[in-house]
């Protein structure tokens, strides 16, 4: 086992729009930064960089692609430490950050910790959702991008948000076919949203694209409707799809089976608040913004001093929204340092705060396509399975709340909900919005209690070439 202590003015954890951005600003303020991702390059979701070796066709190249390269080109080319391919697992006390790589195990520690880990997505069960073929919407993005690779030979493409469209469309440009594209919102929302989606005229233009390109590759679009099973032996077969409500339930009206041997569904973002949970700060619970995140001042600072939080993972905003938070964590953790002097930091942190807020109209009506829809929730039948690491069916999570569990970390302990090697990242949502249509709101049924490993690491990772041999063995006494 390799096991080695850096020590650095910051760490940024997550290596996105918001933590990059971040990084840059600290390191040119002067702080020696540590940048971590457990991604082999900067980038994030979505300025995700190729694996290493696969080569992205040239229609499947965007302007997030370019985006991406030009940030990496200015982590590069700023000096900071960039530490690529690293598992944060742990984060403790002020602040000491725990990485797992391919040689072992790195430490970091810092004074100032800057928290930039993105979203995870939301996936409401539904029959067969488990079955192979079956990935989430946001997962999709990762194989076309890194991979290169399409999901499926006939995909479909389901759940609510502008990821729907880009998935859609990258996968009709690579060759695929999209046997159709479900879609919870109607006509009707999409032009409520429309106005805002205006205000940012270069990615309503991204958003044409994509939907002329699905028009011409003649897609199946169905409005207001939602998935209500995979079918198939082995492997997704065929996807059914029921017309829904504004709030995702059932209505009355034609069911189709729609062929596929993929499906890719996503039901919006969740943000990835794992470390201000681990280290208690104080959350707030934001339906549209992600779930439950940190409560933030104006810069990014959490409750706990030293400790910033920016990105999705403070708050869904998107790209752009991320880069500015993160920007501004980075300058706060200078200024706070005492490398910025507060005359320049708040000149610089008003000017972001502007930018900031001609991007929320924006990242508002994304959050508004894809935000929770109550009743997707209350269709899931008794004995679908809600925690799949654990293979907890609704049914035990309502017979737990009906013996007595009250919040989140009482069902975990009735039903193992939410200990599997996701750590609840999948099923924590839905499952705190079944406890709490029994207890009266998010708020009573809770979070769950954040423990380490925030990521699966291998135990050979944390114990190295350990052997049984090396154990020292005292020698027998004399007799
Ligand atoms: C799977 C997925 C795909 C997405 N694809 C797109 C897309 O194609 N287009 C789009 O507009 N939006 C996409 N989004 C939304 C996107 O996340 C944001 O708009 C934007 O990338 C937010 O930037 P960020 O810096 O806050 O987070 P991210 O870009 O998500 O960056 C967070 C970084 O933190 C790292 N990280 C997280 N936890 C750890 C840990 N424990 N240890 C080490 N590193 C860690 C991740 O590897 C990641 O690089 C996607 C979201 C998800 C979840």
């Amino acid at each position: 086992m390799s096991s080695t202590e850096t020590r650095a003015d910051l760490i940024v954890v997550g290596a996105g729009p918001a933590g990059a951005s971040a990084a840059l600003a600290a390191h040119r303020a002067g702080l020696a930064v540590v940048l971590i991702d457990e991604a082999g390059r900067p980038g994030g979701q979505v300025w995700r960089a190729p694996a290493a070796g696969v080569a992205i066709p040239e229609a499947l190249r965007t302007q997030d692609d370019r985006d991406g390269a030009e940030l990496r080109a200015a982590v590069a080319a700023s000096g900071l430490r960039f530490v690529g391919d690293a598992r944060v697992w742990s984060v403790t006390g002020r602040f000491r950050v725990d990485a797992a790589t391919e040689a072992g195990t790195e430490a970091f520690v810092a004074p100032r910790l800057v928290a930039a880990t993105g979203a995870h997505e939301r996936v409401v069960p539904f029959p067969g959702w488990t079955l192979p073929g079956v990935i989430g919407l946001a997962a999709a993005t990762v194989l076309l991008k890194s991979e290169a690779m399409l999901p499926g030979r006939r995909t479909v493409v389901a759940g609510c948000g502008p990821l729907l469209a880009a998935v859609a469309a990258k996968i009709v440009a690579g060759g695929g076919t999209v046997s159709g594209l479900v879609d919870l919102a109607g006509p009707a929302d999409w032009l409520a949203v429309a106005p805002r989606l205006a205000r940012r005229p270069r990615l309503l233009r991204q958003g044409l694209g994509w939907m002329i390109r699905i028009g011409l590759a003649r897609v199946p679009v169905h409005f207001r409707h939602a998935v209500v099973a995979a079918e198939g032996g082995e492997a997704v077969e065929q996807v059914v799809i029921a017309p829904v409500d504004a709030e995702g339930a059932p209505v009355a009206g034609t069911r189709h089976r729609i062929a596929a041997d993929a499906l890719a569904v996503g039901h919006g973002l969740l943000a990835g608040a794992e470390i201000p949970r681990l280290l208690r700060a104080s959350l707030r619970f934001e339906a549209e913004a992600g779930g439950w995140i940190p409560v933030l001042d104006t810069a990014g600072r959490t409750s706990i001093a030293g400790l910033y939080a920016a990105g999705d993972g403070a708050g869904i905003a998107g790209a752009a929204g991320a880069l500015l938070s993160g920007r501004l964590a980075g300058l706060a953790a200078a200024r706070d340092a005492g490398a910025l002097a507060e005359g320049a930091f708040a000149a610089a942190r008003d000017r972001i705060l502007a930018e900031r807020h001609a991007v929320e109209a924006f990242a508002g009506a994304v959050r508004r396509l894809m935000r929770p829809r109550r009743g997707l929730v209350d269709a899931i039948a008794p004995e679908t399975v809600v925690c799949r690491c654990e293979d907890v069916t609704r049914a035990e999570i309502d017979a737990a709340v009906m013996a007595g569990a009250r919040e989140v970390n009482q069902l975990k302990h009735f039903t193992r909900c939410g200990m599997g090697p996701c750590q609840g990242r999948f099923c924590g949502d839905t499952a705190a919005e079944l406890v709490a249509r029994h207890v009266g709101s998010r708020e009573a049924a809770g979070v769950w209690t954040a423990r380490p490993p925030l990521r699966p690491v291998p135990l050979d990772t944390l114990l190295g070439d350990f052997d049984y041999a090396d154990i020292p063995v005292p020698k027998p006494a004399p007799l």
